[in-house]
């Protein structure tokens, strides 16, 4: 007998991609994480921290973070509430919005965290594919199946295809229940400036950012839900009380205020995907054009689970979606550094040799 809830027991848990022991020498292109280091800003932030702040509870929600976000997203702070990381936020989403009797949709392939979400909560799943052979972003199902809550990451995981303005609005203005836009990826779009716009024009409308990708922050966990304050004030019911933590908190705030050092490194992530498609296409693999910080990539002529077996074996980490029947051909490859990237196409060479 479970003691566990019946949809807990029928789930599978989400497998995050591997992690190595810090300071292990792997060329880690499996989690999207940034080459770069964090701002130098924020580094300071962090080490001139007063610890004996430790001995209090943090700000249920802390006023510094909020409003340097707000500053840069330019919407008044009370439109900002932080998490830790964007997960967090996607679990109140879950949590506050849906259940049982209820409905989470989101197209597939994309981040399984929000299916792991809807079964956590046993609501149910509404899965609309991607279309065709670029994976478009499938509107018309998605306004279909009208659920209380749909997740859109744009641009998308793990395609990498970020999806027309005009698309969004159209789902924004069509849904009665709550549009979530996760823009984890949005730093290494073209101008950056992602759906806010449908955020302030639609009440039903929650943009998601995160430090995790461009900001180079992944390990400090930070995310921001940004959204009116009555979508937010439902949301936070479903918070932990103090669930970003003071020294996180301080060290984000940094981070946001340098907007030149993320841009700067999201701009040599940029140039890197393009060079990086260049090659592998010039390998013969089969590369989506990608507006993120990784590459949906498909082997010559070879087999995806080999060809991740034998990076692995060479010390690169790289993502394998076996599972999935339209994507089971490819791998996911985070944008590295110059010296990254080149060990994995000299890698992928001596793989084919
Ligand atoms: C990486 C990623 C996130 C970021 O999650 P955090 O919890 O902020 O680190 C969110 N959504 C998608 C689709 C991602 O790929």
């Amino acid at each position: 007998m479970s003691v566990f809830r019946s949809n807990i027991d029928a789930m599978e848990a989400y497998v995050p991609g591997e992690q190595a022991a810090p300071g292990a020498k792997v060329v880690k292109l499996n989690t999207n994480e940034n080459p770069y280091p964090p701002s130098p800003k924020a580094v300071a932030a962090g080490r001139e921290f007063d610890y004996e702040r430790l001995r209090v509870y943090p700000q249920a929600v802390s006023r510094k973070l909020t409003a340097a976000a707000a500053q840069v997203f330019d919407v008044p702070p009370e439109w900002v509430l932080p998490g830790n990381g964007s997960d967090d936020i996607i679990m109140m989403l879950a949590r506050s919005v849906a259940g049982a009797g209820r409905r989470i949709a989101y197209p597939v392939p994309t981040f399984t965290f929000y299916q792991t979400q809807a079964q956590v909560e046993g609501a149910r799943c509404v899965e609309a594919p991607y279309e065709g052979d670029g994976f478009v972003l499938p509107v018309e199902g998605l306004l279909e199946a009208n659920a209380e809550l749909t997740f859109v990451a744009n641009p998308n995981s793990p395609t990498g295809v970020a999806a027309p303005a005009e698309q969004l609005e159209r789902l924004a203005a069509g849904l009665s229940g709550v549009l979530c836009i996760d823009e984890a990826y949005v730093d290494f779009t073209g101008d950056g400036r992602g759906a806010l716009d449908l955020a302030r024009k639609h009440e039903n409308v929650i943009v998601l950012r995160t430090l995790s990708k461009g900001y180079s922050l992944a390990g400090l966990r930070i995310g921001l839900g940004i959204a009116n304050p009555d979508l937010l004030a439902g949301v936070a019911k479903a918070k932990q009380i103090y669930n970003v933590d003071a020294l996180a908190a301080e060290v984000a705030a940094a981070a946001l205020e340098d907007q030149a050092w993320k841009n700067a490194n999201a701009a040599r992530v940029v140039a890197s995907r393009e060079k990086l498609t260049a090659e592998l296409t010039a390998l013969g693999w089969r590369v989506l054009p990608s507006a993120a910080n990784f590459l949906l990539a498909g082997p010559a002529g070879g087999d995806a689970a080999e060809v991740f077996k034998a990076l692995r074996e060479r010390g690169i980490y790289v993502r394998y979606y076996g599972k999935d029947p339209r994507i089971a051909d490819r791998l996911r490859i985070t944008v590295g550094g110059e010296e990254d990237n080149a060990a994995l196409l000299a890698a992928i060479k001596d793989i084919s040799a």
